[in-house]
């Protein structure tokens, strides 16, 4: 039986281009895999794709049954809906340990650095796996988004040095332009409607028994919002209300300015002003040096509904 690999719903480019360089690794290593993806690829992801020459993954929803090897991520409110009856012989992530558990032993690759992409080269290291070009090129753009040009506090020393590494392999040595044009493909909003927005980088939680939405757009100039930030935040509180969210934010970061304008739709708006003891005024609020969800919101969001 093959291995599925496979990251999050709502795919990112690091949960995509991981599938695939992992499902490579495995079957160097003797094992099939197919790597597999639970949603579309985001407008950044398929230019990363189409530039190194790959089809995206095999869409896959439902694992009961499967073998399935988890990238970036292990919160259950992220896998496939099936994931009870999924077999995970294995997660491989850079997040906060989430809620998936198992019935019998799996391998574990979970470490604090800035992108899945960064572990799965460890993981070739290891078992002394060459990496193709193409595969080299795919991780190196998901660590460059994922780390934001190494500009998120997300970012270790491991992330820069593993990117110069894959950049020798694929023989890009300007990475950072190559970043800017990714970065320059997802601030294209204008056209794209309100909701799609709001998915699509968009991430589910529970907090301590509150359902919590989080989206994050990250483009190279907050201005392209202007026209579009109040349909935004119509849309975020219809989104809310018929999703039964206690609280619906969205992060519009600006990668240049570094910071993130939150917009926030809640039932109760005092506890996120009291998790980042700021005051939201019309329904949204600028956190200077705010560039990851990860390490600048979820830490402090959570522990505020308990
Ligand atoms: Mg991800
Ligand atoms: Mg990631
Ligand atoms: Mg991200």
């Amino acid at each position: 039986m093959a291995i599925y690999t496979c990251g999050h719903t709502t795919p990112d480019s690091d949960s995509i281009c991981s599938a695939i360089a992992l499902a490579y690794l495995l079957k160097k290593t003797g094992r099939d895999a197919i790597p597999a993806r639970q949603g579309e690829p985001n407008p950044e992801t398929k230019f990363i794709l189409e530039k190194f020459g790959f089809e995206a993954p095999e869409l896959k929803t439902e694992f009961s049954g499967c073998e399935l090897f988890i990238t970036d991520y292990s919160d259950k409110g992220q896998a496939p809906k099936d994931i009870d009856e999924a077999i995970v012989v294995g997660i491989v992530d850079h997040h906060k340990l989430g809620d998936i558990t198992t019935s019998s032993p799996l391998e574990c690759w979970i470490r604090p650095v800035g992108c899945t992409n960064t572990i799965v080269k460890e993981m070739y290291d290891y078992h002394g796996v060459e990496i193709p070009k193409d595969i080299a090129g795919i991780m190196m753009c998901a660590i460059l988004s994922d780390t934001v040009i190494f500009k998120s506090p997300t970012c270790t020393d491991i992330d820069i040095k593993v990117v110069r590494e894959l950049a020798e392999i694929c023989g890009i040595e300007d990475f950072g332009s190559l970043g800017m044009e990714m970065f320059k493909v997802k601030s294209q909003v204008q056209g794209v409607p309100a909701r799609d927005l709001i998915l699509r980088d968009y991430k589910p939680f529970d907090m301590h028994g509150s359902a919590v939405g989080i989206g994050q757009l990250e483009v190279v100039d907050l201005s392209i919002f202007d026209d579009v930030k109040s349909d935004l935040q119509a849309d975020l509180e219809i989104f809310r209300d018929v999703n039964n969210l206690h609280t619906a934010c969205l992060l519009l970061t600006d990668i240049m300015q570094e910071g993130s304008e939150v917009l926030v739709s809640s039932v109760d708006s005092s506890i996120f002003e009291k998790a980042f003891d700021k005051k939201l005024e019309n329904g949204k609020v600028w956190l200077d040096g705010c560039l990851s969800r990860k390490k600048q919101i979820i830490p402090f969001l959570e522990p505020a509904f308990s």
